[in-house]
């Protein structure tokens, strides 16, 4: 029978534990999210965060920018908030409108308070550790991409070893699937990484043990890339055309994987929704608890 990869349960078992470390804190953590422009969609991201900061006592500074503002002045608040005491965690909810350089702003956070793990220094710090498992001397410790530090939870709490296991990542964002294969080949995992140039997908989703799909297109993992032996993890959330829904027989929200197909077959799956998206906001806040107690 397939095990079902529960995320929200995780995150809820998370979200208790975080609650009372911050309940002994001397100050609760502070969270800003900057949002450019009020987006149905990201709003409704920053409402989950909201809430899960409301549930295990932590604060958020939510401050909303108009479509239209210039660099310099996300670039002069971000400064700002970097000097704040009281701020321990800062980020910027993405996507961000085309004027704006992405990456100068994500750089313009302190690697300290950016506990979306996005800046240079903190994509480079997974590097350095990403071998062998061991922690190099010297090197320290950066803040992981919540979504990529979720996987790897929802594997461990689940007792899925990723050593000796051949990976397949799909996708080769910053975001999602560079960081995960990072964490994984850390994990002493034997890792593929997969994109939109790759050929015969469903032969190299065959070849691997577990296979992390990232790649934000409805329905593109099925039955003919999946047997019985897979472990299946579905970063995807895509809200496609009826059309789509009613051919896989989904609901409004759905991952990269069909899931009505897989879920017959596979050994493990993570639902969409209930599965790594609970996981990203837990991790986040992980890692803003991290930042606090660092900067301490
Ligand atoms: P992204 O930046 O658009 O990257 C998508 C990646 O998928 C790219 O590397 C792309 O390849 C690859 N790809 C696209 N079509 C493909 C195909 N047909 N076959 C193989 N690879 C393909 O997206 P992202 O930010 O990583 O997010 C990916 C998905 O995860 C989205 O649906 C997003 O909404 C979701 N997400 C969910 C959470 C959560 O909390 N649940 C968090 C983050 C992201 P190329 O590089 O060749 O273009």
């Amino acid at each position: 029978m397939t095990k079902i990869l529960d995320g929200k349960k995780l995150g809820k078992k998370i979200a208790a534990k975080l609650k009372k470390e911050i309940s002994n804190l001397s100050t609760s953590p502070m969270l800003a999210i900057i949002q450019v422009g009020d987006v149905a969609q990201s709003s409704a991201y920053i409402d989950r965060k909201k809430k899960f900061a409301a549930e295990i006592g932590a604060k958020v500074h939510h401050i909303i920018l108009p479509l239209d503002i210039a660099e310099k002045d996300i670039l002069d608040l971000i400064k700002e908030l970097n000097e704040r005491t009281d701020i321990h965690g800062i980020i910027v909810q993405l996507p961000i409108p085309k004027h704006l350089d992405r990456f100068a702003i994500m750089e313009a956070i302190s690697p300290s308070k950016d506990v979306d793990g996005l800046t240079s220094r903190n994509a480079g710090l997974i590097y350095e550790r990403a071998f062998g498992g061991a922690d190099p001397k010297n090197v320290p410790a950066g803040l992981i991409p919540a979504t990529a530090k979720g996987i790897i939870s929802l594997l461990k709490e689940n007792k899925i070893a990723l050593s000796g296991k051949k990976v397949l990542v799909i996708g080769r964002s910053l975001l999602v699937g560079k960081p995960v294969a990072m964490l994984c080949l850390r994990e002493n995992a034997t890792v593929t990484i997969a994109h939109s140039k790759t050929k015969d997908l469903d032969k190299v989703c065959k070849e691997n043990d577990i296979i992390i799909v990232a790649a934000g297109k409805a329905g593109l993992i099925g039955k003919k890339a999946l047997t019985k032996k897979h472990i299946v993890i579905d970063v995807g959330t895509n809200t496609p055309s009826k059309k789509t829904l009613e051919e896989i027989g989904a609901k409004k929200l759905v991952g990269d994987v069909n899931f009505k197909e897989a879920a017959k077959l596979v050994a493990a799956i993570s639902p969409v929704p209930g599965g790594i998206g609970p996981m990203t906001v837990a991790s986040l806040f992980e890692n803003l608890v991290e930042a606090y107690k660092r900067g301490k």
